[in-house]
């Protein structure tokens, strides 16, 4: 019997030099604009003001309360940034995909993190005990119906449905940090890489914070959690401050504890990212491209076409820009429907602004999304005052909700 041996790549993402030129020739007219550009420097002077000025709101919404802490200096003054700027990032946006993609999450940020949170405050069922009242929806707080219910998604399509599509800090990164996309201020190369294990010691906090809400409100609870809070917020906006030096996804690759937990879920769930070793040309464009520095190719072609990894967020950025389609996204809709291509060509003709059947679907977007928001008002209407709801919810739904 003959023994098999695998040629084995070195998993090491290099940005490197541009492919060659005959290369280039088989590349897409528009592989550029997918590509980070360089921009003036009163660019990415106006974007880095407006990350300090949401971190102010952040601070003053914490712990300074100056001015009654109005929108324009509060918590929410995040979202309304990544709302201003999205406008324009929609609009320069060239790539049909990526338009779609930032399109859905300026419009979740805005609807499911500001406008229900702000407008129609109400707690939704949840289980364990928590160190403050969980808005509806909360997406990121352990012990929620929601928070389960994005876990199940992100096992069934993979970490897209949340950090690819649906998280502020993504959402303000791309829209207002995207001057800084440019490998100048992107760390690349092999320390940077081995650097993203730094976010399983945030994960041990996380563990522990998931632990927390489980047993009594207590003194050590409550101060394990606030310190846990602290441990994530002031990271997430320091690295705001920090986006020239470390790249607009600084604390996604480093630090985050969330994007540990679905990354883990990335992991054993059903996405990964199909590499075709047959048709790669190695022009390395899509480690390029990867603002998670993922080597993409390299770790298709030693795994035997499968690229899964924890740190994939599914933004399809190097399958959109991949010159031979060699890239395909892979998820439960391929189990359930094996000869599914999910390959380039059909995210781009998929998402052509031009066919009636695109602008369609986006209408039926917005109308759910409208739904949604009409369905918060009446429901926060009917259940009454916050103190009110834990015990009703608990009646309703027949969870341990904790009555404050
Ligand atoms: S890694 Fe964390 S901060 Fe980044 S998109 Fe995912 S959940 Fe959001
Ligand atoms: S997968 Fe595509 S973009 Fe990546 S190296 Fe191969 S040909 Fe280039
Ligand atoms: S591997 Fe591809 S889909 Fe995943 S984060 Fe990188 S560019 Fe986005």
């Amino acid at each position: 019997m003959t023994a098999v041996t695998h040629r084995v790549i070195p998993i090491q993402p290099d940005a490197g030099k541009p492919a060659p030129r005959h290369i280039r020739r088989l590349m897409p007219v528009n592989q550029q604009r997918s590509l980070a550009g360089r921009y003036a420097g009163w660019v990415k002077m106006l974007s880095w003001l407006a990350f300090a000025w949401a971190f102010a709101g952040w601070l003053n919404d914490t712990w300074f309360y100056q001015f009654n802490t109005p929108l324009w200096l509060n918590r929410y003054t995040e979202y309304a940034l990544i709302l201003i700027f999205g406008l324009w990032r929609i609009w320069a946006e060239k790539n049909p995909y990526t338009r779609k993609r930032l399109l859905l999450l300026v419009g979740n940020v805005a609807v499911l993190w500001w406008a229900i949170p702000w407008l129609f405050p109400f707690i939704e069922p949840h289980v364990g005990y928590l160190a403050g009242l969980p808005a509806f929806p909360a997406l990121h707080t352990p012990g929620t119906i929601t928070f389960f219910l994005v876990l199940a998604a992100v096992f069934l399509f993979g970490r897209r449905v949340i950090c690819g599509w649906n998280c502020p800090c993504v959402a303000i990164r791309e829209v207002v940090g995207f001057p800084f996309r440019h490998n100048d201020h992107v760390p690349r190369g092999t320390w940077p890489w081995r650097l993203r294990h730094l976010k399983w010691l945030w994960f041990a906090l996380y563990l522990g914070a998931m632990w927390a809400v489980t047993r009594p409100a207590n003194n050590t609870t409550t101060a394990f959690l606030g310190f846990f809070g602290l441990m994530v917020g002031l990271p997430y906006f320091i690295t705001f401050l920090l986006t020239p030096w470390i790249g607009n996804r600084g604390y996604c690759r480093f630090l985050c504890p969330y994007g540990a937990t679905f990354g883990l879920l990335n992991q054993v769930g059903m996405f990964r990212i199909d590499h075709d070793a047959k048709t790669c040309i190695e022009c390395g464009l899509c480690v390029k491209v990867c603002d998670m520095n993922i080597p993409v190719w390299q770790m298709g072609k030693s795994a035997g076409g499968r690229v899964k990894t924890t740190e994939c967020m599914g933004c399809g950025r190097c399958i959109t820009e991949c010159p031979t389609q060699s890239l395909a996204f892979h998820d439960v809709r391929n189990t359930i429907f094996p000869r599914l291509d999910q390959n380039r060509p059909f995210l781009r003709a998929r998402n052509d602004w031009s066919r009636p059947l695109v602008r369609l679907r986006a209408a039926g977007y917005l109308l759910v999304l409208g739904i949604t928001l009409a369905g918060a008002w009446y429901y926060s209407a009917q259940v009454g005052t916050l103190n009110e709801l834990p015990a009703r919810m608990g009646a309703l739904c027949g969870l341990p909700v904790l009555s404050w």
